[in-house]
């Protein structure tokens, strides 16, 4: 077999080359999703991956990761991780150096230190520090900042008056303002030559969000999943909604029914049947590399592939209402 396949989500962009490259030499599925996750976590423009992704409430950043290997159903996971940008690697080495699949905050950070990962103080320009403060102090979200284009483009999402809403809020109130707009997260999904597929995700997770609050990317099920003989599934969006109906798990098994679209359709539905606010994207790839994404907002995918290694981009079915 010399098909191989790549997907990511759209902020994987300009990274998904490296994957491509790996695979295209006949690496493995899981080191081209690694390493395009890691590139997507140095990204200084990514706000919602590494350490330029918008901080928890108390102005600290807390990584989610994971990582699942189809022929195995094996897994690492890390969440709250503050003082190492890369997490999926420290979740590749939980997956491959201990006998567990989620390790936490401090016990995860002990883990990265003692099997050699560098700490990492945060950006080096300290304008994550300029964006939360701006938040805090109800300014512009880009006040005081030199930023490109596509950042500014983006900017609109982060209100003036956030401010004002948290120092008023009903908690439930201020956390559904949040989870509509504030995060994202990056999802590689590779097969290799051999036919081994593997998945990864890492996040910085919803903006302001309440510390120590985990969301779907470390949980295997809600925001990962990954089965050789069906396929994998990993989610963008509400980590609440993903981890209630177990939506990369559900992909997966709906892989086990019908066509990658079938699967992809039938998981949104799902979560539209909630009649619930939250972005939700599920991206899936079958168990032979045909590849499909479906949300409930307009959104776009990153492919590459044997049969086409040049980067596509491509439009999410869009399911809004039942
Ligand atoms: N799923 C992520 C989380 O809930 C955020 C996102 O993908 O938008 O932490």
């Amino acid at each position: 077999m010399n098909k191989w396949v790549i997907c990511g989500t759209r902020n994987t962009y300009t990274y998904i080359e490296k994957g491509r490259d790996i695979l295209n030499a006949g690496g493995s599925a899981i080191d081209a999703v690694e390493e395009v996750i890691k590139l997507v976590e140095l990204n200084p423009n990514d706000w919602s991956v590494g350490f330029n992704g918008f901080p928890n409430l108390l102005g600290k950043i807390e990584l989610d990761a994971s990582i699942m290997v189809g022929s195995t159903r094996k897994a690492g996971a890390v969440a709250g991780i503050s003082n190492y940008v890369h997490a999926i690697s420290i979740a590749r080495k939980v997956m491959e150096l201990t006998p567990h699949v989620l390790l936490v905050g401090d016990g995860a950070e002990l883990f990265a230190h003692s099997i050699g990962f560098k700490k990492v103080d945060g950006p080096s320009d300290g304008s994550l520090i300029q964006y939360y403060n701006n938040i805090m102090e109800g300014k512009d979200l880009l006040d005081g900042l030199e930023v490109p284009q596509e950042i500014k483009d983006l900017a609109w999402r982060y209100d003036r008056n956030l401010k004002d809403r948290l120092s008023t809020f009903d908690y439930k109130g201020w956390y559904n303002e949040l989870s509509k707009e504030y995060h994202g997260t990056v999802n590689v999904i590779a097969m290799d030559k051999t036919g081994e597929i593997c998945s990864g995700v890492s996040t910085s997770g919803l903006a302001l969000k309440f510390p120590g609050r985990a969301g779907d990317s470390p949980i295997i099920g809600a925001g990962n999943y990954c089965d050789s003989r069906f396929g994998a599934a990993t989610i963008v969006g509400n980590g609440e909604l993903a981890i209630r109906l177990g939506t990369a798990k559900e992909t997966v098994n709906n892989l086990s029914n019908g066509d990658v679209d079938d699967a992809v359709n039938q998981s949104i539905k799902e979560v539209l049947e909630l009649k619930e606010r939250g972005i939700i994207q599920v991206l899936a790839m079958d168990q032979e590399g045909n590849v499909s994404a479906c949300s409930n907002q307009s959104l776009h995918y990153i492919l590459s592939s044997s049969e086409n290694p040049d980067i596509e981009r491509i439009d999410t079915l869009l399911l809004k209402e039942l």
